[in-house]
């Protein structure tokens, strides 16, 4: 291990590198992580200095604020390589404003800027040959904080471990997608903290999501909680309706994720003169739209896959199953993006940075 500092980070180099061991061909999400990771401190009430070390497990006391109470937020974002070879993130002040948010909500510390941006800069330059070439082909980052503090008090914590961790992963297909849209289960109520990233919406939509695979559906479109008439998001993802050639989503609520990829989509698909229209989309015209043939698509948009078309949805026990389109949407929205971010065609919104 050798050690310098870049910028104010304390950076501990892995003795011997774990890439050679690694099939870029066959990666499965999320599963596999680069030789480092980015931690700073948030302890005696001030951050602590960063660093850089090689990844590896940690030590926590069995009383931390974490295990017991909850608090935990996390964001995830991408970075790409240009056929130049130079680094390219996807509009990271959106999830560096969302990180905070999170913590807001969570009642954890604030994570300044230049802590979560040089972190992550230096950290991606340190693992930069984790960084594939090549459309579809990104570096996850997930960025993430936890309650340290100690004490079976249910109070929040007064320390936190800011962390960054590497994912190399390469274009996501999900397979085929039907959704089971939520009549009884819901992720997130009004005054609760289904805007935020935290840990917790995710665990809470496990067991409802369980027991839609089981009647085979692959995931859950959320509807709002007081009415269950509303459609919402599904478990990591925005979801957009076609219904003729007009795109529909919800807008954003403290019930909603602000997701990146939606906000994107819709300046995107403006921008090719697709009407799109955000408001509140009703679960009963959606049945009507595939009764009539009108409803054309239903996709999903976040991340990890960036576009998800959705074939088919389950209400009331009757399955609709969606047309296959020859102009699709989604596919077309999906190309233009993935070809923005992986920098093969021309950024002229200026999302790249
Ligand atoms: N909704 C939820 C609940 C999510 O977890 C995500 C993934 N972050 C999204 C939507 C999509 O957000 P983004 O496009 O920023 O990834």
């Amino acid at each position: 291990m050798s050690t310098t500092q870049t910028n104010k980070i304390e950076i501990i180099k892995a003795a011997t590198s774990k890439i050679n061991e690694v099939d870029f061909e066959n990666l499965s999400f999320g599963s596999i992580f680069t030789d480092h990771l980015f931690e700073c401190d948030f302890k005696n009430g001030e951050w602590q200095k960063p660093v850089i070390k090689p990844y590896a497990p940690f030590l926590l006391d069995p009383s931390s604020r974490v295990f017991h109470y909850g608090q935990a937020i996390f964001e995830g974002m991408k970075a790409y390589k240009d056929e130049d070879d130079a680094i390219w993130l996807f509009r990271p002040d959106e999830n560096y404003k969302r990180f905070n948010k999170s913590a807001v909500r969570m009642a954890m510390q604030e994570v300044p800027e230049d802590i979560f941006m040089n972190g992550l800069k230096e950290l991606l330059k340190l693992d930069e040959a984790w960084i594939k070439r090549g459309k579809g082909n990104s570096m996850y980052i997930r960025p993430f904080m936890i309650a340290t503090g100690t004490g079976v008090i249910a109070n929040p914590s007064d320390n936190y471990k800011f962390m960054i961790i590497l994912s190399p992963v390469s274009a996501y297909y999900a397979g085929e997608v039907k959704v089971l849209i939520a009549e009884h289960y819901s992720r997130a109520a009004n005054g609760g903290i289904g805007a935020a990233k935290a840990a917790g919406n995710y665990a809470a939509q496990f067991y409802p999501t369980s027991l839609a695979n089981k009647q085979g559906f692959q995931q859950v479109i959320w509807t709002d909680d007081a009415t269950h008439t509303k459609l919402e998001e599904a478990g990591t993802m925005n979801v957009f309706f076609r219904i003729n050639d007009t795109l529909f989503t919800a807008p954003v609520s403290e019930r909603i994720l602000d997701g990146v990829t939606r906000k994107t989509l819709i300046d995107l698909a403006k921008s090719e003169g697709i009407n799109v229209d955000v408001r509140p989309v009703l679960v009963s015209e959606l049945v009507e739209a595939s009764k009539n043939g009108t409803l054309k698509e239903i996709f999903g948009a976040g991340t990890a896959a960036v576009v998800s078309p959705i074939s088919g949805f389950s209400y009331q026990d009757v399955y609709h199953e969606l047309p296959n389109n020859e102009d699709s949407m989604a596919l077309k929205l999906k190309d233009k993006l993935t070809n923005i971010q992986n920098k093969i065609a021309e950024d002229t919104f200026g999302w790249t940075v």
